[in-house]
C-alpha cells in the first residue's frame, strides 16, 4: 500500500508534468471509484485548469478553478501518465491534460476519487492528524504519551499524525530502537524524541529513493521505487539483523505484520 513516501513522489511528478493544464478530457471506465458519482465530478472538473496538487498524508487534492479532486490510492491505486500499455481491465479512468494521458489504474478498487470542499484542508479528512512531515515534536509526544496501545498502532493511528503505514512503522520501530509492542505512554521523553526523528528520516530516505515497491507500487512514470534494499526489518523476517546478526521476527500487532529485531529493540 502507497505510504507517504509513495504518495509524495507521485505528487513531486505530477506537479512537475501538469500545473497550468487544461483537463480536456476524461474517460470513466468504472463509475463507482467516483464520490459523490462520475457525473459529479466530471461535471466540477471537466474543462478546468488544474491549480495546484496537495499532499496531506496518504491524501492527495487537485485543485481545480472552483473544485477540488481528493485521491487515496489505498491499497492498489496507481497513477501513470503517458502509459504505453494498452489500458487493462483494471485501469478505471483516463484522464486527459492537454495531451498528457494520466491513467488512474486499481486492482484491488479500495481507491477513491472524491470532490471535496478545499485544496489543502478539506473538510473530509479534518479528524486526521498533521502530515507526518509537519508534525511538530510538542502536539505529536503529547498525543503519542497518552496511548496504551502498542507503539506499532499508535503509528498507524493517522488521528495522531497522517501518512505512515505498516513499512515506514516497523523501519521507525528499529531505527529507535524500541520494541513493536511498547506502549508509548511508557516511553520517556528521549525514546519519544528519538523515534519522532527516525520516523520523519526514514521518510525523507524513502522519497528520495522513490518509495518502496513489493507488489503494485508504480511511481507517475511507471516504475518501481528503490527503497526495498534499504529496509532494514519489514519482511525481511528469518533474515539476519543488519546490525546485531540475530534472526528478524514476525508478530502481528493489532491484526498487521510487524516485523523486528528482538535483540535491537527492547
Ligand atoms: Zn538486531
Amino acid at each position: 500500500m502507497p505510504e507517504l513516501p509513495e504518495v509524495e513522489n507521485i505528487v513531486l511528478a505530477m506537479r512537475e508534468k501538469l500545473i497550468g493544464k487544461k483537463l480536456s478530457q476524461l474517460n470513466i471506465r468504472r463509475a463507482d471509484i467516483f464520490e459523490p458519482s462520475s457525473g459529479a465530478v466530471r461535471k466540477a472538473i471537466l474543462g478546468k485548469k488544474l491549480n495546484s496538487i496537495h499532499r496531506h498524508g496518504k491524501y492527495m487534492i487537485l485543485g481545480f478553478d472552483d473544485a477540488n479532486l481528493m485521491i487515496h490510492l489505498r491499497m492498489t491505486g496507481q497513477l501513470i501518465l503517458n502509459s504505453a500499455d494498452t489500458p487493462d481491465k483494471h485501469t478505471h479512468a483516463l484522464f486527459d491534460f492537454d495531451g498528457n494521458e494520466v491513467r488512474y489504474r486499481d486492482i484491488r478498487r479500495f481507491g477513491r476519487l472524491t470532490l471535496v470542499d478545499h485544496p489543502e484542508n478539506p473538510g473530509a479528512i479534518k479528524h486526521i492528524g498533521p502530515d507526518m512531515l509537519k508534525a511538530g515534536f510538542a502536539d505529536w509526544s503529547e498525543k503519542m504519551s497518552r496511548r496504551r496501545i502498542p507503539a506499532k498502532a499508535a503509528l498507524l493511528d493517522q488521528k495522531i499524525a497522517a501518512g505512515i503505514g505498516n513499512i515506514y512503522a516497523d523501519e521507525a520501530l528499529f531505527l529507535a530502537k524500541i520494541h513493536p509492542l511498547s506502549k508509548p505512554c511508557e516511553l520517556t521523553e528521549d525514546q519519544l524524541r528519538e523515534l519522532f526523528k527516525r520516523i520523519k528520516q526514514v521518510l525523507r530516505l524513502a522519497i528520495k529513493h522513490g518509495g518502496t515497491t513489493f507488489m503494485d507500487f508504480r511511481d507517475f512514470s511507471g516504475k518501481p521505487g528503490n527503497f526495498r534494499r534499504k529496509l532494514r526489518v519489514f519482511q525481511r523476517d528469518g533474515e539476519p539483523c543488519r546490525d546485531c546478526n540475530s534472526t528478524l521476527e514476525k508478530i502481528k500487532v493489532g491484526g498487521r505484520s510487524t516485523h523486528f529485531c528482538s535483540q535491537c529493540q527492547k
